[in-house]
């Protein structure tokens, strides 16, 4: 398999490639150049299957170019080892036709985990071939701080530097990064807010030589190889609830787009699913896009649910390049047009064609704690409010009862107790791995939101390596 840009002015790369390099050199994100199929019969097999063994299946058409079959089936298996249940992703009957599909069984209580597991090994394989090592740096807000150093902890070719804005985390976000003891583990507290982190992170990349000179490398969710893993879930569920027979819907609690993104290739690769909805909190550019087919920048609010506070969801560019027949220069005109004005609008035939599938709905945060609650009542179970936006999300939009409805559980409860507590009155424990965590000792650099001297301290830390 080889990958184009969407913006269709990018040097057209294989996997190894597109897995080390992130954005494509014309501002675009790699796509397959084509849509492998599953085949007839497939989802039947996948229903008795093991989820390693269905996950090889499914990713390796995307891989096969660039790595060993063995050596894939081995980081597969060894990425998939490290969930605390052998089903990987299980799903939970809400009754009424209603599932939940328990994203967060990895080692950092997030649905990233599923992605990240595979991607740190990827990484590691495809660097030890080359020869060469990199630095990762990247900025979080929470969740993807934490999986990224949990998949990368260790690894001989990586060295990993995390910024998070200090005090603006939950205590259980940070004690996840800071108490890794990892000596290619770096976490950096910046006095600032999670803009600034990111902010720092662009200089750190906008400085060719220091980029060039300390291999720097991003590990964020635009990287293809993030999308394919997450691809894997929508159809080992499909299988298990309709074996391919009949359709089955999503609901999917909406950040970035890189996961319900992950679902619209399930379908190209032969997937029956009828309807995807994208859940929002109050941050809603997607809900209105959805709409009207016009997307406009607002300014991002904190909610309950902050990993999907997001003002542009990057990974709906590669929607964008399907539903303008893959012309890329027509979706780069889009993308510059938006960047530049704020805003942008499709065409009524294309927002048509889009909502056949699509629709979203907007989740604010007292919907979000009523959620919670109700589904405590009725059920004695505890969501965490990501979850909780997309459960609310498929019961507004749902269109046909007959055909189940399958919401994506992005995160475990405990990693947002105070939500929980808020609605509930409950204070979800950690799991039993974790269960600790808050007596381990923590171990992170506190710097200012200043370009130079974090790139000094890049410096010193790499030299004394
Ligand atoms: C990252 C994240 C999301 C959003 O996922 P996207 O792929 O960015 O749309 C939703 N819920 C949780 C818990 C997350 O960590």
């Amino acid at each position: 398999m080889k990958y184009v840009s969407t913006r269709g002015a990018a040097p057209v790369l294989a996997f190894g490639d597109v897995l080390l390099t992130g954005l494509a050199r014309d501002g675009g994100l790699y796509v397959p150049e084509s849509w492998p199929s599953l085949g007839p019969g497939a989802l039947e097999r996948f229903a008795e299957a093991e989820y390693p063994d269905t996950a090889l299946e499914v990713m390796w058409p995307y891989v096969e170019d660039s790595i060993e079959r063995d050596a894939f089936e081995a980081i597969v298996r060894d990425a998939y080892s490290t969930f605390d249940t052998p089903e990987v992703t299980p799903l939970y009957d809400l009754g009424d036709g209603l599932w939940l599909l328990e994203l967060f069984h990895g080692p950092t209580l997030a649905f990233k985990d599923v992605a990240l597991q595979l991607v740190g090994r990827l990484f590691d394989h495809e660097l030890r071939r080359r020869g060469e090592r990199v630095t990762i740096v990247g900025a979080t807000s929470g969740d993807t701080g934490s999986a990224a150093i949990e998949a990368c902890r260790d690894r001989e070719s990586i060295e990993i530097f995390i910024f998070h804005p200090a005090g603006r985390v939950s205590e259980v976000q940070r004690r996840q990064m800071t108490t890794v003891g990892s000596a290619n583990v770096h976490n950096v507290a910046i006095e600032g807010t999670f803009d600034d982190c990111q902010d720092l992170v662009k200089a750190l990349f906008a400085d060719q030589e220091l980029r060039d000179r300390l291999h720097l490398a991003a590990v964020n969710s635009i990287n293809w190889a993030r999308v394919m893993a997450q691809i894997v879930y929508y159809v080992v569920a499909a299988a298990k609830l309709e074996r391919g027979a009949a359709p089955v819907a999503f609901s999917v609690p909406t950040g970035n787009f890189g996961n319900v993104f992950a679902g619209y290739a399930a379908q190209r690769m032969g997937v029956p699913i009828s309807q995807f909805v994208v859940g929002s909190n109050r941050n809603d550019i997607l809900t209105r896009f959805l709409a009207s087919g016009t997307m406009t920048i607002h300014e991002v609010h904190p909610t309950l649910s902050p990993s999907m506070d997001i003002q542009v969801s990057s990974n709906l560019e590669r929607l964008l390049f399907e539903l303008y027949g893959r012309d890329g220069a027509q979706v780069a005109e889009l993308m510059l047009r938006f960047r530049a004005e704020g805003t942008v609008t499709i065409d009524p035939d294309r927002l048509a064609l889009l909502r056949e599938h699509w629709s979203g709905a907007r989740i604010d945060d007292d919907a979000t704690l009523r959620v919670i609650a109700d589904v405590h009542r009725e059920l004695g179970l505890l969501i965490d409010p990501h979850t909780a936006v997309g459960l609310g999300a498929a019961r507004v939009l749902r269109r046909d009862r007959s055909v189940p409805m399958v919401v994506h559980a992005t995160a475990h409860p405990a990693k947002f107790p105070d939500a929980v507590e808020q609605a509930t009155g409950v204070r979800p424990p950690l799991p039993g791995p974790l269960a600790d965590l808050l007596e381990r000792p923590e171990r992170y650099e506190i710097l200012p939101a200043e370009p130079t001297t974090v790139k000094r301290y890049l410096e010193q830390v790499l030299a004394a390596r």
